[in-house]
């Protein structure tokens, strides 16, 4: 729920805060009224109890004094009373009295009698002239002829006191002279405690001001000093020789408040409240109504906007309105829908009308559709064709709504929009979507066809490597073994010229099937752990012979740290070498070639390999072409030196899958310098090191049962040849249905089964030989299909090993020896 959101700084609610203002004040005023109230009234009731006090004192002092003065007047008449009779007399005076604690009478100034003796002794003798002080206040009382109330004074014995020093005179008319002085003293502390000044549970506090009788002039002799500060409630207490002043103030000083002000407080609370709900209410309300007003206005000019858009939009967008009085059957249109359906304004209109206008394909739905309509109620939407009076064809869209009216009749409205120009565009757009289809079918199709395409080119270069290898087989091997018997010094050029030759061939085969692996993404690299030194050697050491005959060192450094093991792909890094170093050599007529090995950056699996000749060099501008497939720097140079122009390229895709790549370096003057970089890895294992190169131990094959399958003649007859100094049994079958045939009745060590033959291929052939019962022979793939899925393809058919076409005499009779070996001991194995 979402809480309305009140403004409340509107003047609306200054009549509210006029009237919390006035509250406030009022209620600041009443508060101070009431403490002043509050405030007089304690002093009211403090003076009162003060003049409890005052009334006390002063008549207890007054009549202790009077006491005092009889006394005199006795002495005056016996100036030589002795001890005994002051005392008696003194009986008579503090006996009766409590206030007074002593008297001494001190004739001529001097104290010789005392009343009670007993522990004032010390005061006999005491003279007043001897004392500054004493005797000041002895002629002050002698020469007023006055009584003087002293004190409080500190006592000889201990404790304060008030000392009254009453005039002695005796004699009367001239004869009248100054007997002496009679003090009498009153112990303070009992004055005041007598009189219950010093009360603990008192609510009020006490001070009396005007030591030695002195009035306001004299010392606070009594009570805080505080309170005379404060404010206090003062009475005079007057004495005969003078007046103290008592003064008085609630305990613990005056109270800023009434004493219990919350009533009152309350009783304000609540009628103010009640005076500002009504003002409030009142802002309240004004400010709703102001808003209220506000979002009516807004709304209004909502309405009016939108009811100027809608004008604009019905008028723009070409809509035409309709009503229909289900009852009467009566037809409205407006202007736009006779516009649309080019009627006149004054011509009449009706349902019929309405009919007549409808294409006669589509009358019976869209009247259907609006009967429907009328009687079920709701919305509904139908689309036809109309012709208007001039023959042309529209199409209309109609929507609209059926409801009751007031009068309990059924009417529809709804509108009318040409929508002939959509139809149109939605036609178009169907035939274009159609048209899109037809491509996309074509294009499907042409993507199917360069598949097909590509599937055939692949097949037609492992079918054209095939068909070449199979005649280089012949070729190579028959040369080889040509170049076994004694031959003439020409007819060895011959035959020489005749291997280099199909060597080359050989070369370019391989490259361009390695080219078209590589584009088919099929090339892969597999990294086993290989000894790096020998690796390179090796690949090096293959070209020695031939810059051997050029007359060109070929020299090898490597850096010092480099790892002897690790995990690369050596066989692609051989031949990347090789045709490097083929072409420093090929390319360098004389000098030599120095191929250095290091690391980049101090990381030891980040090999470099720098190739640098002091052949003819590369031009500038030939250089950014080099690595160009079948590109060669110089037409002319290719006629002498020959090459396809794809070792580069193909070196340089597989540097580059090897995590490095080969770059030419610049600004060489004499010669070619490129440098190879490698990404490896460190060994996972120990490496294999390879074993020395052995000679066939032909002797093993002595009476080992041969059969080979080849359809080719010669490639029967090179075998032939090949074998011909062992002492086996050789069966020669001519495709695959004579070597299963041969198989069960010769019961063949080894078979050599060559891939393609006519009727039943090697694979085929193998399959159905290893579905036999009988004692299985190694069987060795003989074939001049190069790509990978060849070799997996026989080895899934059962094969046991995989020569590759042109087969070598060594390779084949190693091959031949080895597997017998193997096949030797597994038999003495089984027993
Ligand atoms: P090719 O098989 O023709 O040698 P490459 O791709 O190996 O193909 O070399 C492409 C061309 O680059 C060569 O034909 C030669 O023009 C040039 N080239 C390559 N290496 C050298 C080099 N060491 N010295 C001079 N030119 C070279």
């Amino acid at each position: 729920m979402r809480l309305k959101k009140y403004n409340y700084f509107q003047r609306v609610y200054l009549p509210f805060v006029i009237a919390s203002v006035v509250m406030l004040v009022g209620a600041v005023y009443s508060e101070r009224q009431n403490s002043i109230i509050h405030t007089q009234d304690l002093r009211n009731s403090i003076r009162n109890q003060l003049a409890g006090y005052q009334a006390s004192l002063e008549g207890a002092l007054n009549a202790d004094i009077q006491l005092v003065q009889g006394l005199v007047a006795v002495m005056s008449t016996e100036p030589d009373l002795n001890q005994e009779r002051f005392e008696q007399l003194g009986e008579m005076v503090i006996g009766s009295h409590s206030g007074i604690s002593h008297l001494a009478a001190a004739p001529d100034l001097v104290i010789s009698l005392i009343y009670p003796i007993k522990g004032n002794e010390r005061a006999l003798g005491l003279d007043y002239n001897k004392n500054d002080a004493q005797r000041r206040a002895a002629y002050k009382v002698r020469d007023s002829g006055q009584m003087v109330l002293a004190g409080p004074v500190n006592l000889v014995q201990g404790g304060s006191a008030f000392i009254g020093r009453f005039p002695v005179f005796i004699g009367t008319g001239d004869d009248r002279r100054f007997w002496g002085i009679l003090s009498s003293v009153m112990h303070a502390d009992k004055l005041f405690a007598a009189h219950g000044l010093t009360d603990p549970d008192l609510d009020i506090e006490i001070a009396l001001v005007g030591r030695d009788s002195m009035g306001p002039q004299g010392e606070q002799f009594f009570g805080e000093t505080a309170i005379f500060e404060d404010d206090p409630v003062v009475l005079d207490i007057s004495l005969p020789s003078g007046s103290w002043l008592i003064a008085a103030r609630p305990k613990g000083g005056w109270q800023a408040r009434a004493a219990n002000p919350w009533p009152w407080r309350l009783v304000m609370l609540v009628a103010g409240t009640l005076v500002l709900i009504p003002f409030f209410a009142a802002g309240r309300l004004s400010a709703a109504r102001k808003d209220i007003i506000k979002t009516l206005m807004r709304r209004e000019r909502q309405l009016e906007t939108l009811s100027r858009r809608l004008e604009v939009a019905v008028e723009v967008s070409k809509i035409g309105i309709w009503e229909y009085d289900v009852k009467t059957q009566e037809v409205i249109w407006d202007q736009l829908l006779r516009e649309i359906y080019g009627l006149e304004r004054q011509e009449p209109i009706s349902l019929d009308i309405w009919k007549g206008f409808i294409h006669p394909e589509d009358r019976d739905e869209a009247v259907k559709t609006l009967m429907r309509a009328a009687e079920e109620g709701g919305y509904h939407t139908s689309e036809y064709r109309i012709l208007q009076s001039d023959g042309n064809q529209r199409h209309i869209r109609t929507m609209g709504t059926t409801f009751k009216d007031g009068a309990g009749g059924m009417r529809m409205i709804g509108v009318n929009l040409d929508v002939t120009r959509d139809v149109h565009l939605r036609e178009k757009l169907i035939e274009a979507n159609h048209a899109l289809m037809q491509r996309n079918n074509e294009l499907e199709e042409a993507r199917i066809a360069a598949e097909r395409a590509d599937r055939a080119k692949t097949e037609f270069l492992a079918n054209m490597s095939h068909e070449i290898r199979t005649p280089m087989n012949g070729i190579i091997g028959m040369a080889d073994l040509m170049s076994e018997s004694n031959l003439g010094e020409g007819e060895r050029q011959y035959l020489d010229t005749i291997r280099d030759s199909s060597h080359a061939l050989l070369k370019i085969i391989n490259d361009i099937l390695d080219l078209s692996r590589m584009e088919a993404g099929k090339l892969a690299i597999s990294p086993v752990d290989f000894d790096l030194q020998r690796c390179i050697s090796g690949a090096v050491n293959l070209l020695r012979p031939r810059a051997r005959e050029k007359g060109l060192w070929l020299s090898l450094s490597f850096e010092e740290g480099l790892p002897g093991l690790m995990r690369g792909d050596d066989g692609r890094i051989r031949q990347v070498l090789v045709n490097l170093v083929g072409n420093a050599v090929k390319f360098t007529h004389s000098g030599g070639v120095d191929i250095r090995v290091s690391k980049v950056a101090g990381d030891p699996y980040h090999l470099q390999i720098e190739v640098e000749d002091t052949g003819i060099g590369i031009k500038p501008e030939q250089a950014a072409h080099i690595f160009d497939r079948f590109s060669q720097a110089d037409a002319a140079i290719t006629r002498s030196f020959g090459g396809t122009g794809l070792g580069l390229t193909i070196s340089s895709i597989l540097a580059s899958r090897m995590g490095g790549g080969i770059t030419l370096c610049e600004d060489k003057q004499d010669g070619a310098c490129f440098t190879l970089q490698l990404r490896l890895e460190p060994a996972e294992g120990v490496v294999q090191l390879e074993e020395p190169e052995q000679l066939p131990d032909i002797d093993r094959l002595d009476g080992v049962r041969i059969l080979l399958a080849e359809d080719n003649k010669t490639n029967r007859l090179l075998v032939r040849k090949y074998l011909a100094g062992i002492k086996c049994e050789l069966s020669e079958a001519e495709n695959g249905r004579e070597a299963i045939a041969l198989c069960q009745d010769m019961l063949p060590d080894i078979i050599l089964m060559d891939m393609s033959m006519p009727e039943i291929d090697g694979l085929a052939a193998t399959r159905e030989i290893r579905s036999m019962n009988l004692v299985q022979p190694i069987i060795v793939a003989l074939t001049a299909n190069a790509f990978d899925s060849d070799r997996e393809a026989c080895l899934a058919a059962g094969m046991d090993y995989f020569l590759q076409k042109p087969i070598n005499k060594t390779v084949l009779l190693q091959t031949l020896a080895m597997l017998r070996a193997s096949q030797l001991e597994q038999k003495q194995a089984l027993g």
